[in-house]
């Protein structure tokens, strides 16, 4: 996948979040509303109407991908209101616990900005401990500023508590997706050889640490013969065409095997027997059908040939034994004429 594709996924998805997150408040702020409207505590009906006009214009602030700025202007609306309705309606309303999940908001927006620096989302951690406290302290030793009911305690209490926990598990499931594809992509690039698209020598790694059962498997390494004569003789971007085109008549004549390119012009192929062929039968399928292809690269037309070393695996050898075999067997071929499978 190209820069300019995964750039395109990654702003799509802080726009998604950007515009769910909104809405999410924008909901929450309507609600408030109402309760203040029915319960008739008119400073904060016209505080939140202003917050309500806020989060409307924050839209723009999206739309423009001023996402830094958003969260910032979101960030701080967070703290002044919940210090206004902490301090006028008290601490028992769970206003507060909008600063525990603002922390976490605080690192998931550092993560996914540019520059990658956390040390916002400290300073952020740090204020929304400092307000908590404050506002703690602050409630402790005077009376909120208007006396509500219980069932409006209640309500806002169990509603904070709900909101903060689900936007948590909200944000981390979107973050953890996120690590997560990245994740694999970077693994499936790191074991991706660039130029054939077949595996490299670390997916060699992986496979021979995950194959449980390689009794019957044998290692064969393929050196593709006279190969600085080819790069001497037409060019560096022939050589690269010929090694993506020995890299594909491998991976088709030993379709069900495994096929890595192991390092310049040398690839690893760790096959068994299949029902027809001993697997030194089938290299040598392989062998005669790289000597019979004519590659053909603007006009010019390249003939290879490729020697072959194969070792059976011997229990409990390590991959870097069975590879060394391999090679030392590729080698006698080389130095007995070149264009064989040595076992
Ligand atoms: P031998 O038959 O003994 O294997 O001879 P050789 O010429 O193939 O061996 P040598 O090791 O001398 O040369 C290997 C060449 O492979 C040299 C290097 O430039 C070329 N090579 C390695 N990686 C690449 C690559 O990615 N692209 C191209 N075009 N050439 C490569
Ligand atoms: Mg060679
Ligand atoms: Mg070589």
């Amino acid at each position: 996948m190209s820069v300019a594709t995964d750039k395109k996924r990654h702003y799509k998805t802080i726009d998604k979040t950007c515009y769910t997150a909104n809405t999410v408040y924008l909901i929450l702020h309507i609600f408030y509303l109402i309760l203040f409207i029915v319960s008739k505590l008119t400073i904060l009906i016209y505080v939140d109407a202003a917050v309500i006009l806020i989060y409307l214009l924050f839209y723009l602030l999206i739309k423009n991908k001023k996402y830094y700025i958003y969260a910032l202007c979101c960030g701080n609306e967070f703290f002044a209101f919940i210090a206004v309705t902490t301090v006028m309606l008290g601490f028992s309303t769970g206003f507060h616990f909008y600063l525990i999940g603002l922390c976490i908001v605080s690192f998931f927006t550092s993560y996914f900005s540019k520059t990658k620096d956390i040390r916002g989302s400290i300073v952020w951690a740090g204020l929304s401990l400092a307000i908590y406290l404050t506002l703690f302290f602050v409630t402790e030793y005077n009376a909120p500023y208007y006396a509500i009911e219980k069932w409006l305690e209640l309500t806002l209490f169990s509603t904070h508590a709900f909101v903060v926990f689900g936007f948590i598990v909200a944000y981390l499931v979107v973050f953890l997706k996120y690590a997560l594809s990245l994740e694999k992509k970077i693994m499936n690039e790191s074991r991706t050889d660039e130029l054939t698209q077949i595996s490299n020598r670390y997916g060699l790694y992986d496979f021979f640490d995950l194959e449980e059962d390689k009794s019957s498997m044998a290692l064969a390494l393929f050196d593709i013969d006279d190969f600085k004569n080819i790069n001497d003789t037409y060019g560096h971007v022939a050589g690269d065409y010929v090694l993506k085109r020995v890299a594909e008549i491998a991976t088709t004549v030993l379709n069900d095997s495994f096929v890595c390119r192991y390092g310049g012009e040398e690839f690893v192929v760790v096959l068994s027997d299949d029902e027809q062929h001993s697997f030194f039968d089938r290299l040598e399928v392989l062998r005669k059908n790289v000597e019979k292809e004519t590659f053909e690269f603007e006009k010019v037309k390249i003939n290879i040939t490729i020697t072959i070393g194969v070792v059976n695996y011997i229990e409990g050898t390590s991959l870097e034994k069975w590879v060394e075999a391999a090679d030392k067997k590729m080698y006698s071929g080389k130095n007995s004429g070149k264009n064989k499978t040595v076992i």
